[in-house]
């Protein structure tokens, strides 16, 4: 919490158990609490070893838990589970069923959990940590392995974006190419896949009122879905609520805009945090953690603009000219405004009086170095005060070095 400035997730997903569920309730009031399916799944086989192995059984909890797109659906296909394996009275089931609305589908579809709940992430993270012999350091050492593979593929990721361009798999795509151009390869990924569905689905028009259409549209084998659209602001709304849930348009809304000649994604339904810019303007350290020090939040925002720039440039060999003589040249007038700011402290007999550090040019270097641990390679001028500290430190250094000769 303290690392993402108190912000609280949008959802949060947790094994069942009332302690945890109060915890959550306490910390974090405003994320939405769900159980996580990977979870449900392996209590069923805990709690229900003899039922869940029997195909019948599993298709019929699999369809209570992601397959049913009606709330009376959902509530007939759990009858008929009990009915037919005769589980009226499981005390498991019993207490599952009064916590649907944390683990049905059908009731969190439109719940944000960006991709996390229909996919098996959670599991490969998690899965060796979950030993019963495990013990709480064996946990904290694991889990901070684990946070360290994650954070190294993010690295990688944000490098594999900066300095490449997905394959672009339609002639004339100019959505794709937008696609392209703002989401992370991973989101760009997932949005193609979306949009390679909009050949097989099947638009109709069945109402329009003023500038709001909607529509019905048909996806081979699967259900129909109503799409909402406004063509004077570009809100679009589908019953399938994939966008309120993962964070990206689906197939029957590409469809649509399609069809009504949008050939951009609608700003508002472009989410930042699945841009290649969702760091800009927030600096964090190794460990993730906003840095309150404003002189270290200016360095590393510079360091990460000089960062994209390079890695840009290194991509095409002519710009890579570019980019060095930029440096240069950023490089000479820095040293020529600093050299100014020194020349006129040193002249000021109060200003080299009062050797105020981050006013001379080598306090404010030597300063950027302390902070991030780089040792003066000498030359440049000194103020005053730090040639009494250099000079104080060669004259210890002399006398170390005589002891030793000694
Ligand atoms: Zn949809």
């Amino acid at each position: 919490m303290e690392a993402m400035r108190r912000c609280q997730p949008k959802t949060i997903f947790t094994d069942e158990g009332q302690p945890v569920g109060d915890a959550v309730k306490m910390v974090m009031p405003e994320a939405k609490h769900q159980l996580g399916l990977w979870y449900v799944r392996r209590n069923a086989s805990k709690y229900l070893p003899t039922y869940y192995v029997q195909p019948r059984f599993e298709s019929l909890f699999n369809k209570c838990i992601s397959d049913c797109h009606t709330e009376e659906e959902f509530e007939s296909t759990w009858s008929s589970l009990l009915e037919q394996f005769d589980l009226h009275k499981n005390h498991w089931l019993n207490t599952l069923y009064k916590s649907r609305v944390r683990w049905a589908y059908i009731f969190n579809k439109e719940s944000f959990c960006a991709g996390i709940r229909c996919s098996d992430n959670i599991k490969s993270i998690f899965q060796n940590l979950m030993g019963e012999t495990i013990t709480l350091q064996m946990f904290v050492q694991q889990y901070f392995k684990a946070a360290e593979q994650q954070r190294r593929e993010e690295l990688y990721e944000d490098f594999h974006c900066n300095e490449s361009v997905p394959e672009m798999t339609l002639d004339y795509g100019l959505v794709e190419k937008h696609a392209a151009g703002i989401y992370t390869h991973t989101v760009f990924t997932a949005f193609q896949k979306e949009l390679h569905k909009v050949l097989s689905v099947a638009l109709r028009e069945i109402s329009s009122n003023g500038p709001v259409s909607i529509f019905q549209l048909t996806e081979v084998g699967l259900k129909k879905s109503t799409v909402e659209y406004n063509c004077v602001n570009s809100s679009i709304v589908c019953s399938c609520k994939k966008y309120e849930s993962v964070g990206v348009l689906c197939a029957h809304t590409l469809k649509v805009l399609n069809a009504r000649n949008v050939i951009h994604i609608p700003p508002q339904y472009i989410l930042k945090r699945w841009t290649k810019s969702a760091k800009d303007g927030v600096v964090a350290d190794l460990y993730g953690q906003e840095m309150a020090d404003k002189r270290q939040q200016a360095v590393h925002l510079l360091m990460r603009k000089a960062l994209n720039v390079i890695t840009k440039g290194v991509s095409v060999n002519e710009s890579q000219n570019i980019v060095d003589n930029c440096l240069d040249m950023a490089l000479k007038r820095v040293e020529d405004g600093l050299g100014r700011r020194f020349d006129v402290n040193w002249m000021s007999a109060e200003g080299a009086e009062k050797g105020a550090v981050l006013s001379s040019p080598n306090g404010a270097l030597s300063s950027f170095q302390m902070d991030f641990g780089i040792r003066s390679s000498g030359g440049g001028r000194c103020n005053k005060r730090d040639m009494e500290a250099i000079e104080a430190e060669r004259a210890s250094s002399r006398a170390s070095d005589d002891e030793e000769t000694d």
